[in-house]
């Protein structure tokens, strides 16, 4: 017995120790005036045993904040220092995932990195992986962050307009700032400056062999008859390409390399070639230029000419790189830090460029944000957060092996981050008809914004019987609970027991007030809109089907692009609110 009292009294000690460290908080922080309901908040917070009391809990907060308001900010601090003085230090910053340190930073001056796209589609979940590691690399070090598009192939690869901007506005949105940005159609004279060096010093050839003669040769490790021509020929040949003297495929610049080398892909590299952009005009640059250069001339000239000192990128690369050091022999410069990270899988996702694309020309998705995408346009229009997506790509960071993640991966981090800031609210599913009889007064039911916050306030809903009758619309979904003689909770209101279930429309009577008889019932909790409340909504699901139903009325509040949270439905991003409420689904 008197142990009881005992923890009683210590138990109503520590509750009211807790609200006044937090109103000496509040107050100090504000200027010494504490606000009740964020106390309150930090409270149950705190100890959320609490949380079935805020309205007992607030009468205490009350008094205790006009206590410490009393108090002059010096004499607060004082009490806060006597009592609780780690409050006052400042709070180390949480731990966070760190990359593994980069090779060699230390040889550099300053470490860059580039993130470098052909701007011939939109950036998905995989294109994530190279912004966010070469992005947080260069914070790490310091260093710089270039976004580079490589956009020298008008026909095959063609870039398109719209892209250079969904890219840009991507990395804007992931918050990766790239320090300068690099366009490499802006840049083919300097191109052609160094193919003309590599001619002239014996190092690369203009080829205008049939492409199987070629083929046929090379497998053979054997050199074509254009491999020895002198200089002067290569000149005379390189400037007939650039004048317009051959067309498509016939001559490509190729730069020597080991004729023995053991993957032939390596060996004897094409450069570049010829593209009729009279036919296939570029869309920045037009048909100003007919030669162009290939993914590894420009790309290994760039990460040089930019001063890349650490290439971050796929383990599929690695062929690229064995090309490419040719060049940097040549030109006796040395070749940049390169880390080769494994393959990323996500289960269910379409990670493939070409497959996307094919997709939105055959109308599998509506455009390149279609919810069944991985696009982070899609990503970002379902309310997946940008930091869930850097937080994954660090995890998963560069390792050598490949990676094979679920949705449900980033779903628990996107959770974990929109969960404290999304308010709920009630939305129902293709409403169904629920009546209850014998309900003998009326009711204002009052529901947290978020139970976590209560500060945040509440929504409201006045329930007021006709002739002991309330009508409210339920998702049919809940057709499995409302069994007859069930008894069942609507949230925040009282329980009911049902009669009768017909034609999709339920009828049932008042039972009892308390969630204590909801819980000697095992009642399970459904939510509802009264008749005459909400309006109508519809969700954008993941698989691109569309779920209609009512919203409840205080939604009409909510902005584009907030994230809120409908019970026992998911979170959901909204995207616009007229008449109707339009959201995207993010996820449980
Ligand atoms: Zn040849």
């Amino acid at each position: 017995m008197f142990g009881l009292v005992w923890v009683k009294m210590s138990e109503t000690k520590k509750l009211e120790e807790t609200i006044r460290k937090h109103s000496l908080m509040n107050a100090y922080l504000h200027k010494g005036k504490a606000q009740p309901q964020i106390v309150l908040g930090k409270v149950l917070g705190e100890l959320p045993r609490y949380r079935g009391k805020a309205k007992e809990i607030l009468e205490i907060v009350n008094g205790i904040v006009e206590e410490v308001t009393k108090l002059s900010v010096e004499e607060q601090k004082k009490l806060i220092m006597e009592n609780w003085p780690w409050l006052l230090e400042e709070k180390p910053k949480p731990e966070k995932k760190v990359l593994p340190p980069l090779p060699n930073a230390d040889k550099y001056p300053k470490v860059i990195t580039r993130f470098s796209p052909n701007p011939d589609c939109a950036l998905h979940l995989g294109s994530a992986r190279a912004i966010v590691l070469s992005w947080k690399y260069a914070k790490m070090y310091n260093g710089e962050f270039y976004l580079r598009f490589e956009d020298t192939d008008p026909r095959y690869k063609r870039p398109q307009p719209e892209f250079y901007d969904l890219i840009r506005e991507d990395l804007e949105w992931l918050g990766c700032k790239w320090d300068k940005e690099i366009i490499q159609s802006d840049r083919l004279e300097i191109y052609y400056e160094y193919a003309k060096k590599l001619l002239e010093n014996g190092y690369a050839y203009v080829c205008t062999c049939k492409p199987e003669n070629f083929r046929e040769k090379i497998l053979a490790s054997k050199a074509c008859s254009c491999r020895n021509q002198p200089s002067e020929i290569q000149l005379e040949k390189w400037e007939k390409m650039l004048g317009g003297n051959y067309n498509e495929g016939e001559a490509v610049v190729r730069i020597k390399t080991d004729l023995n080398h053991p993957n032939p892909a390596v060996r004897d590299w094409p450069a570049l070639r010829i593209i009729d952009t009279e036919k296939f005009p570029h869309p920045r640059v037009g048909s100003k230029y007919r030669v162009w250069p290939l993914y590894n001339f420009s790309c290994g000239l760039d990460d040089h000419l930019l001063g890349i000192t650490h290439i971050i990128r796929g383990k599929e690369h690695l062929t690229n790189e064995l090309r490419q050091k040719y060049l940097y022999r040549y030109f006796g410069w040395e070749y940049p830090e390169s880390i080769h990270y494994g393959r990323l899988k996500i289960t269910g996702a379409v990670l493939s460029k070409s497959k996307i694309k094919l997709g939105i020309e055959n109308g599998t998705y509506t455009d390149y944000g279609d919810p069944k995408l991985a696009t982070l346009l899609a990503l970002r229009r379902r309310g997946i957060k940008p930091q869930a997506i850097i937080e994954m790509m660090v995890e998963v960071g560069v390792k050598p092996v490949d990676v094979t993640l679920s949705w449900e991966n980033l779903y628990a981090i996107n959770r974990k981050i929109v969960d404290p800031e999304a308010n709920r609210y009630f939305f129902v599913s293709n409403p169904i008809q629920l009546e209850i009889s014998e309900v003998e007064k009326p009711y204002l039911v009052k529901l947290y914004l978020h139970p976590d916050y209560p500060e945040r306030g509440f929504r409201t809903f006045q329930i007021q019987p006709k002739n002991g009758k309330v009508k409210f619309y339920v998702s049919n979904t809940d057709l499995q609970i409302l069994q007859p003689q069930k008894v069942v909770r609507l949230m925040g209101l009282f329980n009911i027991q049902v009669k009768n279930v017909e034609n999709g429309k339920v009828e049932a009577k008042f039972h009892s007030e308390t969630y204590e008889e909801a819980k000697k019932f095992h009642a399970s909790l459904i939510h509802y809109i009264p008749f005459g409340e909400g309006f109508p909504a519809t969700i954008i699901m993941p698989d691109g089907s569309n779920v209609e139903g009512l919203v409840e009325t205080s939604c009409k509040k909510l902005k584009p692009s907030e994230i809120v949270q409908f019970e026992r439905f998911g979170f959901v991003r909204i995207e616009k609110i007229n008449l109707k409420l339009i959201a995207y689904f993010s996820h449980k």
